[in-house]
């Protein structure tokens, strides 16, 4: 509008000019021509002269004006799209995408369209671990892909540092089904960058006007209401936002709110569950399992939150917590000085990843006077899914701290005998759901039994998770389990209860079971 009229104005004035100009040449000239007095023949030529070289004078003029006002024009236009575009990507910006999304909501026949709201969902993982350069690759592929699928009239933008935002006329289910499938494929894959290999997830979340809103403001904040309930599904990463979804969503912000405040607050608390030798049963070590002790909600268990604190960015403050925490429950245990079990803490494939993991470590057992021999760090297989070279060469680095390691839920996800003789640790911790069906199915006891026997040939160490029933047992000992663990003995304990659990045991090693 501004330009507009800037440019009507400029038009005026060049007229305007160019009018007085050319009336003043031909006045003034035909005067001073007039008082010359010539014949009629040199005066015919002086004026032919004159006006030709009014014309020169005028065309040179018209060229200079129009040069330098198509170069004003054109770094306007640059400035313009600079404001308009993210430089990583060339797709639009925020500002720009909501511009453009804006003009073309208001020409979609009544007025039906969909808001795609796209989130990396470990950028800020990826760039911590293999620097800024792997994230922006991450966006830039993941641009790429997202662009193929693009129709004519879909605006594609980057909404903000881990997010992509896309415009389509109409309601495509079918085209935002495919994208999704093939983003889904495009992340089963490790991306190779340099020497790094990782992996990339993503989450959708999605908003429709007419139905969820009206306004690409508001569309946008439904579609990121979706993003965050397409985050916390456990299969499909991919939501369509629902009102009644929408309120549960609001109770897991508040309850991320409170996590975040939950360190600080001291409400986090350490249980302690006893792995047993076997045979005999004598207690060996303890595994420190953390619990949120949540001032109206009561205790909450791990799993409903240590993702939500990986997301938050709590998760490495919270494994200092849970270690320092743990050794100083056991050094403080009031029991006999001949039993001293060892500790046994879990760690996410996020604080696994990070770089200050060892010094912190080291750094806590140094404080505490903690003896490494005694500690065992408990990971899972998916941990080494981004960089198994890297993740070996950690555990190395575990072992030569003398930290043993093991190998946790063997059995769930994609457990493979090939890893286990790849990977640096000692002991392999059998998931429970390989234990329940021993008592029944005889084809699992030969599973069991045969992967006891590999274990010890690789010289791993064997504890069985998750044993209720005292058949369970009975064939972890026949297959020859070297440790078990499990509601059967004991459920996760509080400090005081897990002395008074170890004094009565101590007495009594068999009867514990
Ligand atoms: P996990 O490492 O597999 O821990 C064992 C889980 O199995 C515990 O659940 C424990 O209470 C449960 N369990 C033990 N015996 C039995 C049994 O006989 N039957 C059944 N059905 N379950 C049994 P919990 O404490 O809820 O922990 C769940 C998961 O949360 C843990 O699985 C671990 O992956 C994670 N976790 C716990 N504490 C921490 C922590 O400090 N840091 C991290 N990163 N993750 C943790
Ligand atoms: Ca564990
Ligand atoms: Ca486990």
């Amino acid at each position: 509008m501004r330009s507009n009229l800037f440019s009507r104005k400029l038009a005026f004035i060049v007229t305007v000019t160019y009018f007085a100009a050319g009336f003043l040449w031909i006045t003034l000239s035909d005067l001073v021509v007039a008082t010359l007095h010539l014949p009629e023949t040199q005066r015919t030529l002086v004026e032919i002269l004159k006006g030709d070289l009014f014309i020169a004078l005028s065309s040179v003029a018209v060229y200079f004006l129009v040069h330098r006002l198509t170069r004003i024009s054109n770094e306007s236009s640059v400035q313009k799209h600079l404001a308009r575009e993210d430089p990583l990507t060339h797709l639009l910006n925020r500002s720009g995408w909501i511009e453009a999304s804006i003009a073309a909501l208001q020409q979609q026949v009544r007025g039906e369209a969909t808001i795609v709201l796209i989130d990396v969902s470990q950028l800020r993982y990826i760039n911590g671990a293999f620097g800024t350069a792997a994230g922006d690759f991450v966006l830039r592929y993941l641009a790429d892909h997202i662009r193929h699928h693009l129709g004519p009239h879909d605006i594609l933008g980057r909404d903000d540092a881990s997010r992509f935002v896309l415009f389509l006329p109409g309601n495509p289910g079918h085209a935002i089904e495919r994208l999704f499938e093939d983003l889904a494929q495009v992340s089963q894959h490790p991306v190779h960058l340099g020497l790094h290999r990782f992996r990339f997830s993503f989450a959708m979340g999605i908003s429709q006007s007419p139905r969820d809103a009206t306004s690409i403001a508001e569309l946008l904040t439904r579609a990121a209401i979706a993003l965050d309930q397409a985050k916390v599904s456990p299969d499909r990463h991919l939501a369509y936002y629902d009102q009644t979804d929408a309120k549960n969503t609001l109770a897991a912000l508040r309850l991320e709110t409170d996590l975040g405040l939950a360190l600080e607050r001291h409400e986090f608390i350490m249980h302690f569950q006893p792995i047993l030798s076997l045979p005999g049963l004598r207690i060996l070590s303890v595994e420190g399992l953390v619990r949120w002790q949540h001032p109206t909600l009561g205790l909450i268990p791990p799993d409903i939150f240590i993702q939500t604190a990986e997301r938050i960015g709590l998760i490495h403050e919270l494994g200092h917590f849970v270690l320092a925490e743990s050794i100083r429950n056991l050094m403080r245990l009031p029991i006999p000085g001949t039993v001293r079990p060892s500790l046994a803490i879990n760690l996410s494939a996020l604080q696994f990843a990070h770089r200050d993991l060892l010094q912190s470590i080291h750094d806590t057992l140094e404080e505490t006077g903690f003896p490494p021999e005694r500690l065992s760090i408990e990971i899972t297989e998916s941990t080494f899914m981004n960089d198994p070279e890297q993740g070996r060469k950690i555990l190395k680095r575990f072992r030569d701290m003398g930290i043993s390691t093991a190998l946790d839920d063997f059995g769930t996800g994609y457990s493979s005998l090939a890893y286990l003789q790849e990977l640096p640790v000692q002991t392999l911790k059998i998931d429970r759901s390989l234990i329940k069906p021993l008592p029944i199915q005889e084809p699992s006891r030969r599973i069991v039994r045969a992967l006891i026997d590999l274990a010890h040939s690789l010289e791993l160490r064997v504890i069985a998770e998750g044993i209720e029933r005292r058949e369970e047992l009975e064939h972890l000992e026949n297959a020859g389990c070297d440790a078990v663990q499990g509601f059967l003995f004991s459920r996760p304990l509080p400090a005081s209860s897990l002395s008074e659990w170890i004094l009565n045991q101590a007495g009594n090693p068999e009867g514990s079971a």
